[in-house]
């Protein structure tokens, strides 16, 4: 049985930048990360892999390259969280003990929620960007499709990028009207939700763009199931008077967002909110119940939008508190719900939408943030993934400011 000062679950976007934040304050702290993958994901790029606007071998880098050198890999998934004898048990049952523990495993792709959809996967026009494996296909079956219809689907929320299932419509139909056979193909958007976009200053300009590509958007319509050799999908349309009715759509092409889910162990856990994502304080990011546990990324409870922009964020929190809380100080530093979703709506123009808790805009640079702008593009493809891998997984300071009382 091994003994840290700092345990952390997942060397995902969260648990890579904030060991390194902890180490560049403190680099005497003894922190293990747990991890079970052989890489790490950049994923916010895989909207443009499926697009064909980015290579998809720039998104994937081995484990052992982006963990801090002064960090100790233990290379196991976990299956258990202990808080209240401060330990994670491992999947192959050997006992891990901290002084403290932060929780950022990420969220769970559900793909075996939707029936038939794991048998079809990468084959008979069924895509998904959500995948490294998958999002290449995405760029095939845009240029192969020529007529029929393309279904584009969205999971109830929460999910990890809101914005990411609309971003593989608007870059497939300007793909398609750009080589002029848009009219000729019929575009459906399915959202299990009630709304295109849930900070509502975004709705009106994402509308110009859904008009402009003539795209049919159905709301309260959750994808359920899906043939893949009859190229068959099946949705669940739900009407105001709460009653459910199965609607069967044809396709030559799919894209399909999962629905996204805590992982057991989690939900399991006494860290667990009634949903079963890790609860913590909307602000300081700290468990109420085990005051030594912190949580950020897509397994955190607060309501954020779920992005590694919102980590960028939350990591200086995390790392600030469970350093004040080591020194028997007070929480200073606090988390105002910044998230980020640059959506993509046609190549080479980005609306960057910025915001907090409760959809309050809180933009980078002094522009109009409901504007697609070229810039916003080259942020995205350009500077973003360098600023990713050499400024955020290093810890740097200058990338993860926060605000502070
Ligand atoms: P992840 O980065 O997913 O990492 C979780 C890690 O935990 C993984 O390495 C996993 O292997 C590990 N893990 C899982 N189970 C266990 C276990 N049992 N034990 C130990 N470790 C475990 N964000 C943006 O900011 N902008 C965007 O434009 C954007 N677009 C996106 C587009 C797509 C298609 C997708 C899929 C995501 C997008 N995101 C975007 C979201 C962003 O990638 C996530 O919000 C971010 O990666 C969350 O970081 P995380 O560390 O919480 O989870």
């Amino acid at each position: 049985n091994q003994k840290f000062d700092v345990v952390v679950v997942g060397g995902g976007s969260a648990g890579i930048s904030v060991t390194a934040s902890l180490l560049k304050r403190d680099s005497d702290l003894r922190i293990a990360i747990i991890e079970p993958s052989n890489f790490h994901f950049y994923q916010p790029a895989w909207t443009l892999v499926g697009s064909g606007d980015y290579p998809i071998e720039k998104t994937r880098r081995p484990m052992a390259d982006v963990i801090p050198s002064n960090a100790t890999w233990i290379k196991a998934a976990v299956s258990k969280l202990h808080p209240d004898r401060n330990a994670v048990q491992l999947s192959d049952d050997s006992t891990v003990f901290y002084g403290q523990l932060i929780v950022c495993p990420g969220l769970r792709l559900a793909w075996e929620k939707i029936e038939g959809l794991q048998d079809t996967l990468g084959q008979n026009g069924v895509t998904s960007n959500y995948k490294f494996e998958l999002a290449p296909y995405t760029r095939e079956l845009i240029e192969k499709v020529r007529s029929g219809t393309a279904l584009f689907t969205q999971p109830p929320m929460p999910i990890k990028c809101a914005g990411a299932p609309q971003k593989a419509m608007y870059l497939s139909c300007d793909y398609w009207l750009r080589n002029k056979v848009l009219k000729s193909i019929n575009v459906e958007f399915h959202n299990a939700g009630a709304v295109l976009f849930g900070v509502k200053e975004f709705v009106g300009p994402l509308m110009e763009y859904v008009k402009k590509y003539n795209a049919k958007l159905n709301f309260s319509s959750t994808l359920v199931k899906v043939h893949g050799p009859s190229k068959t999908a099946w949705f669940d349309v739900k009407a105001e008077d709460g009653s459910v009715m199965r609607v069967e759509r044809k396709f030559s092409m799919i894209h399909v967002v999962p629905p996204q889910v805590p992982h057991d162990f989690v939900k399991e856990s006494p860290l667990a909110d009634a949903a079963g994502w890790c609860l913590v304080d909307n602000a300081t990011l700290q468990s109420p119940a085990f005051p030594n546990v912190f949580s950020l990324g897509d397994i955190a409870s607060t309501p954020n939008a779920k992005t590694a922009a919102a980590v960028r964020k939350q990591v200086v929190v995390v790392a600030k508190n469970l350093l004040a809380l080591r020194n028997h100080k007070q929480l200073l530093s606090k988390y105002d719900g910044y998230g980020s979703c640059p959506l993509t709506v046609q190549k080479g123009k980005i609306i960057l939408a910025e915001f907090g808790y409760g959809g309050k805009l809180l933009p980078t640079f002094p522009l109009d943030p409901t504007k697609p702008r070229k810039s916003a593009w080259a942020l995205k493809a350009s500077f973003l993934p360098r600023f990713y891998w050499a400024g955020m997984l290093k810890g740097k300071e200058w990338i993860t400011k926060c605000s502070e009382v």
